[in-house]
């Protein structure tokens, strides 16, 4: 019997890994937290998959779902951004590409705030902006250790224009004062996360850490040769050469997660 297709990512029982090129079984690929059995490579994971990978079972309490987003500036490029946000609300069931709340890791309470590829890329428009922000400050007044993990290949997105930009700063700054107050921030950078997001919350972790082959970076390697003509080394933006140049503190397995984030908490943060 065909089963329902999920939302937000292709169809199909077989999956090609882009690392390794071998053909493989879905099943056995979501079995594997969504990675390659074959090569490890880390494929990109539905918010509501991240959030049971993460967290104790049955433990999220999401926070502002209701949140929408609107199109402040009648922005158009192939098609109009207010059809872009429906269809993309249909294909993925979620409301924006960003998913916060408080949970649990191994009994430990956390506020979690995540960005999903699958929903227009991962982009940062107000709503994610504002969502993250409204965590920070959350995590601020409860005293809590906050993680945020971003799927944002997207960065700031275009089509909300200034109104994205100024999300980069909003979040830093709600960010800024956790810290002040003494906030544990652990910033978990999956493939891919780029532009403004890269730029802003994703590298502003206490402890940076990031998945296996992860892309990270700002611009892209063609943008960067157009701008400024420098050739620039294999694999300058992946985790593991971010991790040897000092902007991550550790690469991680998908699988060993839960168990490592539980343990920095132990280590680091300060019980109220
Ligand atoms: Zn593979």
């Amino acid at each position: 019997m065909a089963e329902r297709p999920k939302k937000g990512v292709p169809e199909g029982l077989w999956l090609r890994c882009p690392t390794c090129r071998a053909t493989v079984y879905r099943k056995e690929v979501e079995a594997r937290l969504h990675v390659c059995p074959e090569c490890d490579h880390h494929f990109v994971v539905p918010v509501r998959n991240r959030i049971a990978q993460l967290l104790d079972s049955e433990s999220f309490e999401e926070w502002d779902a209701e949140l929408s987003p609107c199109d402040p500036l009648g922005f158009e490029d192939r098609i109009a951004y207010s059809k872009r946000i429906v269809d993309e609300q249909k294909k993925t069931g979620m409301k924006d590409a960003a998913v916060c709340g408080k949970g649990f890791i191994r009994g430990r309470p956390v506020v979690l705030g995540i960005t999903d590829f699958n929903f227009m890329a991962g982009s940062m428009g107000s709503v994610v902006g504002e969502k993250l922000t409204r965590a920070a400050e959350r995590a601020t007044e409860l005293r809590l250790p906050l993680i945020f993990v971003s799927g944002s290949g997207g960065g700031a997105r275009m089509q909300e224009g200034i109104l994205s930009l100024m999300q980069m700063a909003k979040v830093s700054a709600a960010l800024a004062r956790y810290d002040s107050a003494g906030g544990l921030y652990i910033s978990i950078l999956t493939n891919p996360t780029m532009g403004g997001v890269a730029a802003s919350w994703a590298l502003q972790g206490d402890i940076q850490i990031a998945e296996p082959g992860a892309m990270v970076g700002f611009a892209g390697k063609r943008t960067i040769w157009n701008t400024v003509r420098l050739e620039l080394p294999e694999g300058f933006q992946t985790s593991e050469f971010l991790m040897k140049h000092g902007f991550v503190d550790r690469v991680i397995h998908r699988k060993d997660l839960r168990t490592e984030v539980a343990r920095i908490v132990d280590y680091c943060h300060l019980k109220p």
